[in-house]
């Protein structure tokens, strides 16, 4: 495992008379390819005591529902178990994830972390490094190129941070071998610990947001993740580069829920891809200018921007140009309820909006179309941005990511150039319906969301 993607959160030592590695689980919740249980194991090993992992799961994660938990339930489950057939003891607790972590760690010789880009996950490592009595190593398994090594700067676009990236990439894009665990742990006494067999039962204890329900059409866990990836590597990545915009026939992987729960690890999807026998290098190309150049710009962009949620972080001729409009007429205007509930004079809008609220997911190529619809048919542009952001992390099960942030940003003019200006948008780009439907069999569209959302069909 590269040093670059190890990071000690304090200048602790590691305890002699620890009973175990503690790997406090969080941004990575999986058994295989996750290299802060890789490290955990190493250390642990080198120590003489096994590894135990913990996990807090909180009612008051920031914008989660009971969607999210539902997806998150499911993963964890099987986790579980892969962690258990290692020989690893998973306990798992409600409570404030540092602080479970903390607790666990009284007994630990030394600390493991995952690495999360968020300000609160942030945050929460932050304060276990300051508080915990031992050594606390943060270890960057989420991303293919460490955050800091691509740049130290908060970069313009993709064209920016793609040479970046690119220079870099053949360092960190190694496979990961898992190790052994010399001493198991599944016997020993800890207290505490939720059953999350069976996550419904979980999921009907938690006191959280229940407006959004758990999608009938994605199930979480790593196990269909990898199911999804191998269906992809299979059957649609020959084409990926000509086909993936289309909204009618979707050519894409799905894998953003797993990715944005720590699921699957991206370096496992991106040697997968580029080993396969299917697809040609101009497939593997454009799915890996998403999966590495568009997903790690999203991350380069919540960790050097602050304000990384707000209107605020938008490039300043973007604000500017969104300003000197924002008293054009709209051609139509919408309250965020309207748009919730999907009751615009637009159909391929309103089955966009359907398709996210009922079953978690949507086509990049609508997604951006969704969003441009909302910066053009609110009162204001900080609304429209506001409105989005709501939407997106309340409907999707991959929202709250860093690529949500950079996303809704990228409608209103971020990591993009201005365009020729026009009424309300001024120079941000624009999206409109007639040049949807010239490109693309919206018909066909709409039918198969009517058909994903009455569950007749899936897609695989
Ligand atoms: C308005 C808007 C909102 C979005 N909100 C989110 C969000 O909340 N969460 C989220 O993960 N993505 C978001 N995206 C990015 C993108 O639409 C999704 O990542 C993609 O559609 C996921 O589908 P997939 O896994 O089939 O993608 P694939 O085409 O199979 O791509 C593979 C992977 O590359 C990454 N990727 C693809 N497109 C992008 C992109 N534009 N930016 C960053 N990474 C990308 C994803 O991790 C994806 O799983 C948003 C895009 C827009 C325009």
């Amino acid at each position: 495992m590269h040093e670059d993607r190890l990071k000690n959160l304090n200048a602790k030592p590691i305890s002699t008379n620890g009973d175990y590695v503690l790997y406090w689980m969080q941004q990575s919740q999986r058994a295989h390819y996750n290299h802060a249980l890789e490290y955990a194991i190493s250390l642990a090993n080198s120590i003489n005591v096994g590894v135990v992992v913990c996990l807090g799961i909180t009612e008051k994660y920031p914008e989660a529902n009971l969607r999210h938990f539902g997806f998150m339930l499911q993963g964890l489950s099987e986790t579980q178990s892969f962690l258990h057939e290692r020989g690893i003891k998973f306990v798992i607790k409600k409570g404030s994830p540092p602080e479970i972590a903390l607790n666990y760690a009284r007994r630990a010789a030394a600390v493991v972390c995952d690495r999360g880009y968020l300000k609160h996950q942030r945050q929460w490592r932050r304060y276990l490094g300051k508080k915990a009595k031992q050594q606390v190593t943060q270890v960057e398994g989420d991303s293919i190129v460490p955050v800091e090594q691509v740049s130290d700067t908060r970069e313009f676009a993709a064209r920016t941070i793609r040479p970046k990236i690119h220079k870099l990439v053949d360092i960190y894009l190694q496979d990961l071998c898992l190790r052994k665990s010399k001493k198991n742990t599944l016997n020993l006494e800890i207290e505490g610990g939720l059953n999350v067999r069976n996550p419904e039962q979980v999921l009907s204890n938690l006191s959280v947001a229940d407006d959004v329900k758990p999608s009938q059409r994605i199930c979480g866990g790593t196990s269909v993740a990898r199911k999804k990836l191998q269906y992809f590597i299979l059957s649609q990545l020959q084409g990926y580069a000509n086909s993936r915009n289309d909204p009618a026939s979707p050519q894409c992987s799905e894998l953003s829920p797993y990715l944005h729960f720590g699921q699957i690890s991206p370096i496992e999807i991106a040697l997968k891809v580029k080993s396969s026998k299917s697809g040609s290098s101009q497939d593997k190309e454009a799915f890996l200018e998403e999966l590495l150049i568009r997903r790690e710009l999203a991350i380069n962009f919540v960790f050097f921007e602050k304000d990384y949620d707000r209107y605020s972080a938008l490039p300043d001729w973007a604000k500017k140009t969104l300003h000197e409009h924002r008293n054009d007429t709209r051609p139509y205007r919408y309250t965020r309820k309207q748009m919730e509930n999907g009751e615009t004079h637009d159909e391929a809008w309103n089955a966009a909006m359907r398709e996210m609220r009922e079953t978690g997911y949507m086509h990049n190529y609508m997604r951006m179309y969704w969003g441009k619809k909302i910066l053009e048919w609110t009162n204001t542009p900080k609304y429209g941005y506001a409105t989005a952001l709501y939407l997106n992390n309340k409907y999707f099960i991959d929202g709250r990511d860093p690529s949500s942030y950079s996303n809704i940003a990228w409608i209103f003019g971020l990591h993009d150039r201005p365009w020729k200006e026009r009424e309300v948008f001024g120079k941000v780009r624009y999206m409109n319906e007639k040049g949807l439907r010239r490109k693309f069999d919206i018909t066909a569209y709409i039918d198969r969301v009517d058909r994903l959302v009455e569950n007749k069909k899936t897609d695989q």
